[in-house]
């Protein structure tokens, strides 16, 4: 089964999404890692970013703690925005999802990535709550950031129609996951 996990940036997702892999035995997808790692090879070598996406430098980075300086986080809504970019990421996603069972984090997953996903899950949460999340974790810049970012992501933030909406507001990481696996049970 693929589990989509959509939603705006300090909804949870990474934190959800990782978890949920490992209780089920699924393979993991942060498709914002692709993003990130693609942001990052152009911020340090200076190539324009579609070209850094269309050689495959950036598989190799899709782990650095790099992925989530301030600098890329300021720069990455301005390389994803653009359409060959996308289309040029588009393939390696689809690729480890044709693989089989996994749950895959983004904004257009369940809509444009894997629109036959079985399971698609956008996750929310409100503003005041997205900002105090990603303060805590990485500094209120940090927090100022996130909804920057979501105002800029907004055209790729495509709410798949077939979704459950989840509202993180209020909930532990472990009530979202119950909530997601009892979907998924129904689903199987
Ligand atoms: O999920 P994360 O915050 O790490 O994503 C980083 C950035 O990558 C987002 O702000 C957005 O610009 C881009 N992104 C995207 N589509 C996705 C996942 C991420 O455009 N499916």
């Amino acid at each position: 089964m693929i589990i989509t996990i959509d939603g705006p940036a300090g909804a949870g997702k990474s934190t959800v999404s990782r978890a949920l892999a490992t209780r089920l035995g699924y393979r993991y997808l942060d498709t914002g890692a692709l993003y990130r790692a693609v942001t990052l090879v152009a911020l340090e070598t200076g190539q324009e970013p579609l070209a850094v996406a269309e050689a495959g430098a950036w598989r190799e980075r899709l782990l650095d703690p790099a992925l989530r300086s301030d600098a890329v986080d300021a720069a990455v809504s301005g390389v994803s925005c653009r359409p060959e970019i996308r289309d040029a990421l588009r393939g390696a996603q689809r690729e480890f999802l044709a693989a089989g069972d996994a749950v895959a984090e983004g904004r257009d997953i369940g809509s444009v990535v894997w629109p036959q996903a079985e399971l698609k899950v956008w996750l929310d949460a409100s503003p005041e709550e997205r900002r105090r999340r990603r303060a805590a974790e990485r500094g209120e810049e940090a927090g100022e950031t996130a909804l920057e970012r979501d105002r800029l992501d907004a055209a790729q933030m495509i709410v798949p129609p077939d979704s459950v909406r989840v509202e993180t507001d209020g909930l532990a990481v472990d009530e979202v996951i119950e909530a997601i696996v009892q979907l998924a049970e129904e689903r199987a």
